[in-house]
């Protein structure tokens, strides 16, 4: 049998961001809610892409297309500010924290998708959303509590939760366990330096 990890690629964020990403959490599990699984803050992240079970010997291509992708472009500025959820208010599946970015996002996003499309990773078929998956209802949530959690987060809509200076990708294995995922960083990919 093959052997495949279960991948992803994402943007790691700075710690001012964890930390008050963090906070929020706390702020929003006071009145505690069983049904509604909290990302652990350390673990969030932009995904860029899903990637799924990938055999282990198509790693080093992945990388190697991944490394020229990213390396045409230069680093930008993204904030982290607001919350809101998928799909909507009213059918809350997850709660997130919204990204703010230039252009130059959206083109690397899509970039990444064309690049690893030649090596025979199939395009992702929504539009890219950027946003921080803070917390992720189940459709068993009885609709009561699914209608509150929107409401304890707007007092959020407008806050600035950091900003930071985006300068390489991660590729990401997910290993999912009983107690939640693990992500493990096996490379990360520079964008271009300036300097
Ligand atoms: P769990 O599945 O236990 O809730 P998780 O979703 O954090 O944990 P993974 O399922 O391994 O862990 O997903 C890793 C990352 O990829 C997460 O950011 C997740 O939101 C994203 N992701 C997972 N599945 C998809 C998908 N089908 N399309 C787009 N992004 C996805
Ligand atoms: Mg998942």
């Amino acid at each position: 049998m093959q052997e495949t990890l279960r991948l992803f690629i994402a943007i790691e964020l700075n710690p001012e961001i964890h930390l008050n990403l963090a906070r929020i959490a706390v702020e929003l599990k006071k009145e505690r809610n069983d049904e509604i699984r909290w990302v652990n803050p350390d673990n969030i992240h932009l995904t860029l892409k899903f990637l799924g079970d990938t055999p282990q010997r198509n790693i080093s291509s992945l990388s190697e297309t991944l490394k020229q992708t990213v390396f045409g472009f230069l680093p930008f500025e993204i904030v982290v500010k607001g919350t809101g959820c998928f799909p909507d208010a009213r059918h809350p599946r997850v709660l997130w924290a919204g990204v703010n970015a230039p252009v130059t996002l959206f083109e690397l996003q899509s970039n990444i998708d064309r690049a690893l499309l030649t090596i025979g990773i199939p395009k992702e078929n929504r539009p890219f959303s950027p946003h921080l998956t803070l917390a992720r209802l189940s459709d068993r949530t009885p609709e009561a509590v699914n209608s509150k959690e929107p409401q304890k987060a707007a007092p959020f809509q407008n806050t600035v939760f950091g900003q930071m200076l985006v300068e390489r990708v991660t590729l990401f294995q997910s290993t999912l366990t009983p107690r939640g995922p693990i992500y493990t960083a096996l490379v990360r990919l520079p964008l271009k330096s300036t300097g």
